[in-house]
């Protein structure tokens, strides 16, 4: 059920202990040469569309903007900041947990806002509820390994061209120069390199590391629209079921002796049925 297409009455109805909120958040930010601004909140926007007619499930209108700093020089590209972007999913989580609601789900579409949903999870768990946190480009390549992602790349725009096939335009494909910082130290992502057998973290603009913006382990000119189908899919199916299982959790009753702050330690945490 989506919230947004509900009166305060029928809210009133909706919201409460055994909701589960699913908000989706993303980013408005370069993503390469096909990739457009919004690839990472409508893909989690669509994910959420998908997983509406969910029993007990409430979704909410996607979270466009988010933290990418080290995107600013690419044109078009808004960063709120971590502060702001941990702020607003704080508070739309406190405004429903005052009406009851315990359980977020919040579906991330982008890499700089995994540590704020962290943070805005634990401040959710600390006031009596439970927040799950899902990534789901790294999600995809653990359920298939051939779903691998990047930045930009084949994953994220394979996925777009299966959402909106008229916002990917194939013939403004330009391909990316990668900048290594030595013949030791490759990229192995848009703020990791390789050294050895070993991987370290050394951040940078994104645009001295890709030119493009992309960045592998494909390339987006490979993108297309059934992989990303596929893609779409396989996550939401596995996203459905994870939601299944989250909304059996029972959670210590509010306002019960150690039911809050301390309730996990205590294993209250318990399976409902
Ligand atoms: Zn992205």
């Amino acid at each position: 059920m989506r919230l947004d297409k509900l009166t305060w009455k029928q809210a009133e109805a909706a919201v409460g202990e055994d909701a589960t909120v699913l908000l989706p958040v993303g980013s408005i930010e370069q993503h390469g040469p096909l990739g457009p601004l919004g690839t990472d909140y409508i893909i989690p926007e669509e994910i959420a569309r998908r997983l509406a007619d969910q029993p007990g499930l409430l979704v909410l209108p996607a979270l466009p903007y988010g933290v990418c700093p080290g995107h600013l020089e690419f044109p078009g590209t808004i960063d709120i900041g971590h502060d702001a972007f941990r702020a607003v999913v704080v508070n739309i989580a406190l405004s429903l947990m005052k009406h009851g609601v315990r359980k977020f789900i919040f579906l991330n579409g982008h890499g700089g806002n995994t540590a704020p949903l962290g943070e805005a999870g634990l401040a959710v768990y600390q006031n009596g509820g439970l927040a799950a946190i899902i990534d789901w480009w790294s999600l995809a390549p653990q359920l298939n390994p051939s779903w691998l992602g990047g930045h930009g790349a084949g994953q994220e725009t394979s996925v777009m061209m299966a959402i909106k096939p008229e916002w990917v335009d194939k013939s403004l494909y330009f391909p990316a120069e990668i900048r290594q910082l030595s013949t030791n130290l490759t990229a192995t992502h848009l703020g990791t390199v390789r050294f050895g057998d070993g991987v370290i973290r050394i951040v940078r603009e994104v645009r001295d590391v890709t030119t493009s913006g992309a960045f592998g382990p494909d390339d987006p000119r490979e993108a297309n629209a059934a992989w990303g189908t596929e893609m779409l899919a396989g996550v939401t199916d596995y996203i459905q079921r994870f939601i299944e299982e989250f909304q059996r959790i029972e959670l210590p009753p509010r306002g019960a002796p150690g039911a809050d702050l301390h309730g996990n330690r205590q294993g209250r945490f318990t399976p409902r049925g």
